[in-house]
């Protein structure tokens, strides 16, 4: 039986890098935002964000998360709102600056934090809040209105929009113009896969300078560190990688919208949609990253996934078990999250990469039919 593993990530080939190892070889600058490392951020910036705003490359999207909270939060601050639903490094990122995590329910729809648990949490919580961290959950072009008012009115805005890189909606770039900071990762597992690899925007350039000295030990132009700093900058190695991918990124992008489609299809065609499997509502244009599916209420994802993998089709569970239940966050407050419980049972991640076929989707959906 033909084996479909869940992702099979292909990054660009060695000759598509050959000219850019040449210039490092001749510039002998490897590393400390080089000019490749420059190249990279105009062309991101110009080619994705019309060149409004600003950016700075980062080492990988967690440690990119941790400059921006840290940069970001209030200082009296103690809580990072955000979802539950999400990857560890969220909450992990806010632990790194001092924060404790607090979890809010996400909405049944498009599986976004519920905004008016949000700002009722808010309101209980008072200058207790330090940051607010929402996720764009797969991609989403979530709706950022309300999140650019609580910034403006002072409380600080960092989205993670891990698998957002690519994402449009209107023709523009989701996180375009937004005046907190909005953090990519380049993950070899994502759409815009590096390796290892982030980026963090912001409409507001003034900030991204600020965090762009904290990513080289919060050096000031004299090398005095006068700020919390690390190291979080990529080798010119990673950006020769970058400047590679976005010259196929329009195509790759292409690609998994077609794949997304077939899924819709065969999902449509088979009846599932009428039969209790729900997709994620969300609108403009995605580079998913996998296929997101809820399978019917009262199954198991768990079941579904094993009975997927006796066909030799391998699927996972993105973010189940999600972050509340982990050892390292359980103690940590939230609000009641009945809507985060259910989709973690129900939650299901499909294969998803670039050379699936319209057959590989079938035999997937065929194995759901039958789960
Ligand atoms: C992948 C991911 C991250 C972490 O990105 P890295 O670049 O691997 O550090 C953070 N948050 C979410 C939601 C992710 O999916």
């Amino acid at each position: 039986m033909k084996k479909i593993p869940f992702l099979r990530p292909n990054l660009v080939k060695k000759e598509t890098l050959l000219p850019y190892l040449s210039e490092i070889d001749t510039s002998r600058i490897y590393s400390n935002f080089g000019p490749l490392n420059k190249r990279f951020e105009q062309r991101i910036l110009h080619e994705y964000f019309d060149n409004s705003g600003e950016i700075t490359t980062v080492s990988n999207a967690t440690i990119g998360l941790i400059l921006a909270i840290s940069h970001c939060k209030r200082p009296n601050g103690k809580y990072a709102l955000m979802p539950s639903f999400t990857f560890a490094a969220t909450p992990l990122a806010a632990l790194w600056c001092g924060l404790e995590p607090y979890f809010v329910d996400i909405r049944a729809d498009d599986w976004c934090m519920n905004e008016e648990l949000l700002n009722e949490t808010m309101q209980k919580l008072g200058d207790q809040v330090a940051v607010v961290v929402p996720y764009a959950t797969f991609g989403n072009n979530m709706n950022l209105e309300i999140y650019q008012q609580w910034h403006q009115s002072g409380i600080p805005v960092v989205i993670d929009a891990a698998a957002s890189f690519g994402a449009t909606h209107h023709k523009c770039h989701f996180g375009k113009d937004f005046p907190g900071c909005v953090v990519y990762s380049f993950h070899a597992t994502k759409s815009f896969g590096i390796g290892e690899g982030g980026l963090i925007y912001s409409g507001n350039s003034d900030q991204i300078s600020k965090i762009r000295q904290a990513e080289n030990f919060g050096f000031s132009l004299n090398r005095v560190t006068d700020t919390i700093g690390l190291n979080g900058k990529i080798s010119e190695y990673t950006a020769a990688i970058g400047l590679s991918t976005l010259e196929v990124y329009s195509q790759k992008a292409k690609t998994r919208q077609q794949i997304y489609s077939w899924y819709l299809k065969e999902l449509s065609q088979k009846d599932l949609l009428s039969k209790g499997w729900k997709l994620q509502k969300n609108k403009g244009t995605i580079p998913h990253q996998f296929m997101p599916i809820a399978c019917p209420k009262g199954k198991k994802n768990n079941d579904i996934i094993n009975s997927l993998a006796n066909r030799n089709i391998e699927a996972r569970t993105y973010f189940s078990p999600s972050c509340h239940t982990h050892p390292q966050f359980m103690n940590y407050p939230r609000t009641p999250l009945p809507v985060t419980e259910e989709l973690s049972s129900r939650i299901l991640s499909l294969p998803l990469w670039e050379e699936m076929t319209l057959e590989d989707v079938n035999l997937i959906v065929e194995g759901l039919v039958s789960s």
